[in-house]
């Protein structure tokens, strides 16, 4: 069947490679048994191989025509299919209307670029059934949410991520693989989502906040970022840096997971509010 004409403002970029939507489908390692979730099922690429290895598909899609055209060619009876805007949905509510005995789910998704951070975030924030994610997005993001320490993709969305997560970047998808063709790569990454957590939950929003002030300005010293926005002074920082072997001038981009958890325990004390 001739692809849709696509639409650009949901994203709309569709996987035609048929070895590539296998080699996506095989990063699940789908036993039968799984409940998946997809964003943006589009034609179905990867819906129908979805609904061939899991026990069932729950998917979300905007598009009311690419709906139809769904319902019209995936006549199987473990899809359940929303129309609607994913980031308006209660994905676990959905997933307990679909099973209430449900404990966990999958997510598969070649992501709408244009929501691909709040997707995230609405997942890892939500969600407490969805503890894997296999993911598709712009190569550049998915350099930055893997970036280590000490490399110039290393921002605060890396810690963020990599605080709530193990994540992983699985391979590169070239654009050619797209119709219509995007203009940059995209890549595969798998996430699972961490049972232990290094901060207590209330200190997290101020955790999130703290990394943000931290690489505000990337070229500023950690120093200069954080008494510009926090009501600390340098002095008061540096028994911090001797105790987590830091010199004093150091940057955002030096510190670890942990050294940002550190810190943040630290702030804390210096500035309970
Ligand atoms: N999964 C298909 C594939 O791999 O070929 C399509 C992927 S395409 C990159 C993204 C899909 O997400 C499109 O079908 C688009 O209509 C859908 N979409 C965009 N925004 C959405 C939203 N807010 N909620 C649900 N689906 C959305």
């Amino acid at each position: 069947m001739a692809l849709p004409k696509a639409k650009k403002h949901w994203g709309q970029n569709f996987l035609v490679d048929a070895s590539m939507q296998e080699k996506i489908v095989r990063l699940a390692a789908l036993k039968g048994t799984e409940t998946v979730v997809e964003i943006g099922p589009g034609t179905g690429a990867l819906t129908k191989r979805l609904c061939a290895q899991a026990k069932q598909v729950l998917a979300y899609e905007i598009d009311g025509s690419l709906v139809e055209r769904l319902q019209h060619d995936l006549q199987v009876d473990n899809l359940n299919l929303i129309h609607g805007d994913v980031l308006k949905r209660d994905l676990d509510e959905d997933l307990r209307t679909l099973d209430k005995n449900i404990d966990k789910a999958i997510l598969v998704a070649n992501l709408p670029y244009y929501i691909t951070t709040p997707i995230l975030f609405k997942v890892l924030e939500q969600s407490r059934l969805i503890t894997t994610l296999i993911l598709m997005m712009q190569d550049e993001v998915a350099l930055r949410l893997t970036a280590r320490k000490e490399t110039k993709d290393y921002n605060a969305l890396s810690v963020a991520i990599q605080y709530r997560t193990h994540v992983h970047y699985a391979f590169k998808v070239p654009k050619t693989v797209f119709r219509p063709m995007p203009q940059v790569d995209s890549a595969m990454l798998t996430l699972e989502v961490k049972d232990h957590r290094l901060l207590k939950e209330e200190d997290e929003s101020f955790f999130f906040d703290l990394i943000k002030q931290s690489f505000a300005q990337r070229r500023k010293t950690l120093s200069n970022n954080l008494t510009q926005n926090y009501p600390i002074d340098k002095e008061s920082l540096k028994p911090f840096y001797q105790e987590r072997n830091l010199p004093t001038d150091v940057r955002a981009e030096a510190l670890s997971l942990e050294d940002f958890c550190a810190l943040t325990q630290y702030v804390l004390k210096l500035w309970p509010h």
